[in-house]
């Protein structure tokens, strides 16, 4: 009844209800972290369905990574219940995965069955070409060209075009680049793959090319909602145009006449949380709505829900540094809250001491739970050290990002074995695996494999069988009778996956976890880390055993869902099968969900559903959308963050504000900023200044926990006990909060090695000596590195672990 829609409205601020009840045109809603972007767009997916006479089928809602898609739909089950689960709720690239699947068949040169290459797999092939045309690999590495052809993709440029731009301009480099474009775009579409953002072009290529198709999408969905608008590139602007319908035409292009009128078409966004411009992220997609879209409203929000106005004060203050940004005036009724802790670390052991301490305390006092709390660095690696800490103090812990588990090498193998169990032509994966474990099919075989595929205009994959029937030129008995045994064997396992009625859909799927370990025993790969002594092998073998244990999961919750599904008096489950597969949905266990699954894995989607109190490590940009009671940002130096190569660029050094705005706003009430004098960059310590954006947060809303020492020996305060706030603030190294005026971040008088007389001389140490420490205690000399100043040995402190030590006088430590 009428209630009820109104409870779907209710404690909405008026600007927030505006825009959940809007119809008709398109709506812009911009406005500033914390707002309540994302949850109006839930709401309004309720209220539309409830109150709007829409069908969750007509639902269509993209997100930034798909951990913001599950909970989107969840919310919106929660809201209306679960007839949602129809919504397509979905990253770009999982919608466009879906599209293609669904109309292969008017995908010129691939079929149903296509891979998809990440990143690592983009970049491989591009080194391959690389080398084939003869390139200065120096200058044109794999990651260069990957992002060069990323950038042509992102504004939907061709190969061809590209190679057009390059001749008229006469631009040497470009032509370089579009000539390797070329290639690429034919290796993928030979390989019958795509890469990441081709999943985005080729979708706009196919809607383009074929009105009726988009007309049928756009019948389909009358509403369509983006999140995190800002960070739409041209492409994902293009392909949401081309749903929708009814935009303004694009130059040169003539927008085709439809019976379907547009849909209605709602994005949410803040230029100033705008952080992925290095993926072609153009905040133009926001600023030029109005005219992409006719008749378009905006909607402006100003009341922050999320975080304290001590927090938001200082994500006010570092934000409006940035030039030319529309000022915005976010506001909260919350209360002032705890002041911002600021820490500055000795080095980055001590900093994440601190952090640790500090997790501890937080917990240890009742208020919050350990999954309450999240700590942001700027780059990946940052995280070893931290979790060294957590590890050794027992805080459970999960990293977002970062060593991710499916870029390591064992899992990508494994990945690659069922690739090409699916599709034999994949010659990316095919490479890969093709010699390992080493089965004796060299460079020199493979290339003459090559060569013959490239004469014969074929596959890799046809060329190896060729080749498996010696009708391949320049390849030794040995060699064919390794290239025999490898097709044989991937022919068996093909078998298995085709024998339980995997292609046709119908019958039990194969446990995709059995199939992975025949995998792994047919090829040898099992056997060959068995095999090894090298004790890296041990954990790639337990790392293989989780991926196994990760698909026979997969299987089984597959299975569960089609049992539920056919619950008698229901539809039948084979409809319901036929739906999903007209949709682009792979069969729920099948081998393509599997790889789907695991070639989709944003950064973001790493965090375990079942989180049951861990703290969350990530980098500042898979922060984005989400909150936390407790944020800990850390590393806040100068040349870490901002990053390094942001200092001398100044729309550089803007983003990577932003990035700081980002991470300042995902707090909710307490917020701590941390940085180190020193810090271990490749094994060798740096000195580095603060961060410039330190200086930017007023200082009436920090609280310093400790601050830079001016004078004293930094060495000795490296092993003073944890110091709490409350017991001696303000008191280390004689220099209390009265001090500097200004900020006191940016002073930096004596930033670097303090140049204050060590107490004690420095210890020589040598391998093998044994040592006491006087709070890790008895030790023994594993490592000795450097020399002088930079002289430094690994301890082994048994159950403390190996520490690193600076062997500068001061260290509390005897030489037994
Ligand atoms: P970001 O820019 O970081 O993505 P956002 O604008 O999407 O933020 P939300 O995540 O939707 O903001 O909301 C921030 C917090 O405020 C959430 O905890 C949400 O539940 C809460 N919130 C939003 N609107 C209201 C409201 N009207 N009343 C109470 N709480 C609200
Ligand atoms: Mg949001």
């Amino acid at each position: 009844g009428s209630g009820y829609v109104e409870r779907l409205v209710e404690g909405l601020n008026p600007q927030q209800r505006k825009a959940v009840e809007h119809r008709g045109g398109p709506l812009l809603i911009v406005a500033g972290a914390g707002s309540g972007k994302t949850s109006v767009l839930t709401r309004r997916i309720a209220y539309l369905l409830a109150a709007g006479g829409a069908h969750p089928g007509q639902i269509l809602a993209i997100t930034f990574t798909n951990k913001a898609a599950a909970e989107m739909r969840e919310r919106v089950a929660d809201l209306v219940g679960p007839e949602a689960s129809r919504m397509w709720v979905a990253t770009f690239h999982s919608i466009c995965v879906r599209i293609l699947r669904a109309q292969y068949e008017l995908v010129p040169g691939r079929n149903s069955n296509f891979s998809i290459y990440d990143g690592d797999d983009a970049r491989r092939l591009l080194g391959i070409i690389a080398k084939e045309q003869g390139l200065d690999v120096k200058k044109y590495t794999p990651r260069y060209l990957a992002n060069s052809i990323s950038n042509h993709k992102n504004e939907l440029v061709s190969p061809e075009r590209a190679m057009d731009i390059a001749m008229e301009d006469g631009d040497r480099n470009a032509q370089t680049i579009a000539a390797v474009y070329i290639e690429y775009a034919a290796r993928l579409r030979s390989a019958n793959a795509f890469d990441f953002d081709d999943l985005i072009g080729e979708t706009v290529d196919l809607l383009r090319n074929n009105p009726p198709v988009a007309e049928y999408y756009r019948r389909r969905f009358r509403h369509v909602m983006v999140d995190e608008y800002q960070d739409t590139n041209h492409a994902q602007y293009v392909l949401v145009r081309t749903i929708v319908g009814g935009g303004a035409s694009e130059q040169g292009k003539e927008e085709p006449e439809f019976s379907v009128p547009p849909s209605e078409l709602c994005v949410v966004g803040d230029a100033d949380q705008s952080i992925y411009a290095f993926r072609g992220a153009t905040i133009r997609n926001i600023e030029d709505f109005e005219q992409d879209f006719p008749n378009a409203e905006t909607i402006l929000l100003e009341q922050n829900y999320r975080s304290t106005q001590t927090i938001l004060s200082a994500a006010n203050a570092v934000i409006s540094r940035n030039e030319g940004r529309r000022p915005k005036n976010l506001w909260t009724a919350s209360d002032e809250g705890s002041a911002i802790t600021a820490y500055v670390a000795d080095n980055e052991h001590d900093e994440a001491r601190f952090v640790a301490g500090e997790v501890d305390r937080l917990v240890d006092s009742g208020d919050l739970n350990y999954s309450d709390i999240a700590v942001f660095y700027r780059t990946n690696n940052s995280s070893r050290v931290l979790e060294d800490i957590f590890i050794r103090l027992g805080i459970p812990y999960k990293v977002v990002g970062g060593l991710r588990f499916y870029e390591r090498k064992e899992v990508r193998d494994a990945v690659a074995y069922l690739r090409i169990l699916l599709n034999p032509e994949d010659t990316v994966s095919l490479r890969r695996i093709i010699n390992t474990p080493r089965r004796g099919i060299g460079d020199k075989a493979e290339q003459a494999v090559v060569a013959h595929a490239d004469v014969r205009q074929i596959g890799f994959g046809s060329a190896l069988r060729d080749a498996a029937e010696g009708k391949v030129s320049g390849l030794g008995p040995r060699a064919v009778k390794s290239i025999a045994a490898f097709v044989e064997m991937t022919d068996g396992l093909r078998g298995r996956l085709e024998g339980d009625g995997h292609a046709a859909g119908e019958g039990s799927l194969p446990d995709i976890g059995d199939l992975l370990d025949a995998v792994l025993d047919a090829s040898g790969y099992r056997d060959a880390l068995q095999g090894s002594n090298d004790p890296q092998d041990g954990t790639r073998l337990d790392n293989l055993e989780e991926l196994v244990g990760v698909a026979r999961e997969f299987s089984s919750e597959a299975a569960l869902r089609r049992s539920a599904d056919e619950v008698p008096g229901e539809s039948g489950g084979e409809d319901a099968l036929d739906a999903e597969l007209d949709e682009g949905l792979a069969v729920p266990g099948s081998l393509e969900a599997f790889l789907e699954r695991v070639s989709l894995v944003a950064d973001a989607d790493e965090i375990p559903e079942d989180d049951a109190g861990e703290v969350t490590l990530m980098t500042l940009h898979t922060a984005k959308g989400l909150e936390f009671p407790a944020v800990f940002l850390v590393g806040w130096e100068d040349g870490l963050f901002p990053h390094m190569r942001a200092l001398g660029d100044p729309a550089e050094l803007a983003e990577e504000r932003r990035l700081a705005y980002v991470g300042i706003t995902r707090a909710r009430q307490r917020l701590y900023i941390s940085r180190a004098m020193l810090r271990s960059t490749y094994g060798q310590p740096m000195t580095n200044p603060p961060s410039r954006f330190f200086g930017e947060i007023p200082d009436s809303v920090v609280e310093w926990e400790r601050e830079e020492p001016q004078r004293s020996s930094f060495i000795d305060s490296d092993y003073s006990a944890p110091r709490r706030f409350g017991q001696d603030s303000g008191g280390f190294g004689g220099i209390g909060a009265a001090g500097a005026g200004g900020s006191r971040f940016g002073g930096g008088s004596s930033r670097g090695i303090p140049k204050a007389a060590p107490k004690k001389p420095a210890l020589e140490l040598e391998l093998g000596d044994r040592v006491n420490h006087d709070k890790y205690g008895l030790g023994k000399v594993v490592a000795v590195e450097g020399s002088g100043t930079t002289a430094r040995a690994r301890i082994d402190f048994g159950d403390y672990g190996t520490v690193q030590l600076m062997l500068i006088g001061g260290v509390p430590m005897t030489k037994l």
